[in-house]
């Protein structure tokens, strides 16, 4: 048995054999394969090979046209080589014979003709191993793409198995046969972990190396509770965790008793709980959740698996779902496209690469770079506005005048929609994500400017402390409970309440119940977070008094660091609720 430790990031216990995703590095671990899996592994080893001889005679085509067939014709060779029935006899025979997966036994076979052809006393032959190593490349690429393709149509139940997967990917597993994932990369509030949340899926990420220990079929168990991938667990271990795995299932269903209660502290402050959404789909799991509206509709999720950008009525559909399914009391904050850094680009982006993504060309800046996309959302967002309380909000405001020309062309919109005769609500909410420190620190001016704040804490942290959300290696240092961060949040929620304007937080800090009663403490009377995370915070919120939960934030206001701040406020959660913690 090993147990790895990682980054919890989705609850709870899943356990299952192992699918296993290669690295990209091509680095290919010794991998082996079910006897009954033979037939399918020599098939895709098939498949691959002829894909990798036809690509590369499209290569030979191109090269050839563009710089003359005795370039093309190197090509030409390696498209012999690929389709060698003598590669494909060798290849298949390790298959067959060691159960290894298809892309160990290529590695293997390659590698040996590398060595051979490198032990010879020709300078001619030891040329051409640099040609094998490219041919291997070629054939793993088809192979590994065919694996990932692979967790869209899967047939048993698994558990997924790493270096990293793109939220896209995440967001089409298959739930009904993964039943949770682990992966070497990512962070706490990656995409990737926030689309395993809204899964509810058990997921940990940021383990580091681990995929060359595991073969596929492998048993696993992913502790989404404490960050653990376990390898191989012995008999005591599977047996403790099928029992927690099914005391698990009665907590959360006592944690749906909570639905139609309200969010109410004991003396009485109502706090607004809404759900985080990424599909129109999921405003049914806000309900089942009892949130009183949605305070975050990630609308980039539109772009997922989609060639061109959305249309206007494909955004007006989508937020016309929601609407339908919430009814036209609750509200309904659509905030505008956040595309870039590690989410989905515009179509006339693509093939656009920056150096530093994060602090590049991203959400609202991209926006006002293409209006054309911007004006087509806005006019959405303006016609559902008709029908339901719809709310607009920009992502990653940074300075006030950036603000100003949103503002600004959502003034134009409404005037062509004015002139078109198209019905909107003209006093439409405007609010602005307060994701970074520049907007935090210059809190007092933008709440001027809008009718509400809502605090992206997964920027914000990133931002305010220079650790990207998604790297494990400075996990350590990403952390809500820093000081900075939560100076700035105070600050925040100060100039909220002078321009008397709501404050949201909807980052995935909002959706812990570690932090719930610091964030009442500061002031805060609304959250949105994940739905399946809204009955435990409820929990929280419904156990404590205003006057404590102050307490608790005057006493994390006053320590220094982001340990002591999490040890102090994880001491006080278990004071109220112990049963969260255990
Ligand atoms: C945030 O940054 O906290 C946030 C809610 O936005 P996203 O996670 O989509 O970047
Ligand atoms: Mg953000």
């Amino acid at each position: 048995m090993e147990i790895k430790r990682g980054i919890a990031v989705s609850p709870g216990v899943a356990i299952g054999p192992a699918l296993v995703l290669d690295t990209e590095g091509f680095r290919i671990p010794q991998r082996f394969i079910h006897p009954e899996e033979v037939a399918g592994e020599v098939d895709r080893l098939k498949r691959a090979l002829a894909a990798a001889a036809a690509q590369t005679r499209d290569t030979q085509k191109a090269v050839t046209d563009k710089l003359g067939g005795q370039y093309g014709a190197i090509f030409g060779s390696h498209a012999l080589m690929i389709a060698d029935p003598g590669l494909a006899r060798e290849v298949e025979g390790l298959i067959r014979e060691q159960h290894y997966t298809a892309e160990y036994a290529v590695s293997r076979v390659i590698r040996r003709y590398a060595k051979a052809m490198e032990s010879i006393d020709d300078s001619y032959l030891a040329g051409r191993v640099s040609d094998l190593f490219d041919i291997e490349k070629r054939i793993l690429t088809n192979l590994l793409g065919q694996r990932r393709e692979q967790i869209r149509h899967l047939s048993q139940s698994v558990i997924v198995l790493a270096h990293d997967l793109t939220p896209s990917e995440t967001a089409t597993l298959d739930t009904s046969r993964v039943h949770g994932f682990a992966t070497e990369a990512g962070g706490r509030t990656s995409h990737t972990a926030i689309v395993a949340g809204v899964l509810e899926i058990p997921a940990v990420v940021g383990l580091g190396k681990f995929v060359t220990d595991v073969s596929g079929g492998d048993l696993v168990i992913v502790d989404g509770n404490r960050g653990l991938l376990i390898l191989d667990p012995d008999e005591e271990t599977l047996a403790r965790y099928e029992k927690t795995r099914s005391q698990m299932k009665s907590f959360e269903s006592g944690l749906n008793e909570l639905r139609d209660l309200p969010a109410v502290t004991r003396d009485g402050v109502h706090v607004a709980l809404l759900g985080n959404i990424e599909f129109p789909h999921e405003s049914a799991h806000c309900l089942e959740r009892g949130a009183e509206g949605v305070g975050l509709y990630r609308t980039e999720f539109l772009y997922l698996d989609k060639q061109a950008d959305p249309t206007e009525a494909e955004h007006l559909d989508a937020y016309m779902t929601v609407l339908r399914a919430l009814g036209p009391k609750r509200p309904v904050v659509i905030r505008t496209l956040d595309l870039g850094a590690d989410k989905f680009l515009p179509r006339s982006e693509a093939g656009h690469h920056e150096r530093n993504p994060f602090l590049g060309l991203r959400s609202v800046r991209l926006c006002l770079r293409n209006l054309t996309l911007f004006k087509t959302q806005m006019r959405a967002i303006l016609r559902a506005s008709a029908v339901g309380d719809v709310r607009l909000m920009f992502p990653m405001i940074s300075t006030v005048l950036e603000l100003r020309q949103c503002k600004m062309i959502l003034a134009e919109v409404k005037e062509d929609l004015e002139y078109e005769g198209i019905a909107f609500n003209p006093d439409l909410p405007v609010g602005t994500m307060i994701e970074v420190p520049s907007a935090a620190i210059l809190a007092e001016q933008l709440a001027r400017e809008v009718d509400f704040f809502s605090i992206g804490t997964n920027d914000l942290v990133q931002y305010t402390l220079a650790a990207d959300r998604n790297n494990e290696a400075v996990a350590s240092l990403y952390n809500p409970c820093d000081p900075a961060v939560l100076r700035l949040i105070d600050n925040v929620v100060r100039a909220g309440r002078k321009a008397e304007i709501s404050v949201n937080v909807c980052g995935e800090m909002s959706g812990d119940p570690q932090y719930t009663m610091l964030l009442l403490g500061l002031g805060i009377r609304q959250l949105s977070a994940t739905p399946h995370n809204l009955p435990e915070v409820k929990r929280i919120i419904r156990s404590v008094t205003v006057e404590e939960t102050v307490a608790v934030a005057q006493e994390a206001m006053r320590l220094e660091t982001a340990r002591d701040v999490n040890n102090y406020l994880r001491e006080q959660t278990r004071r109220i609720l112990p049963e969260v913690w255990n």
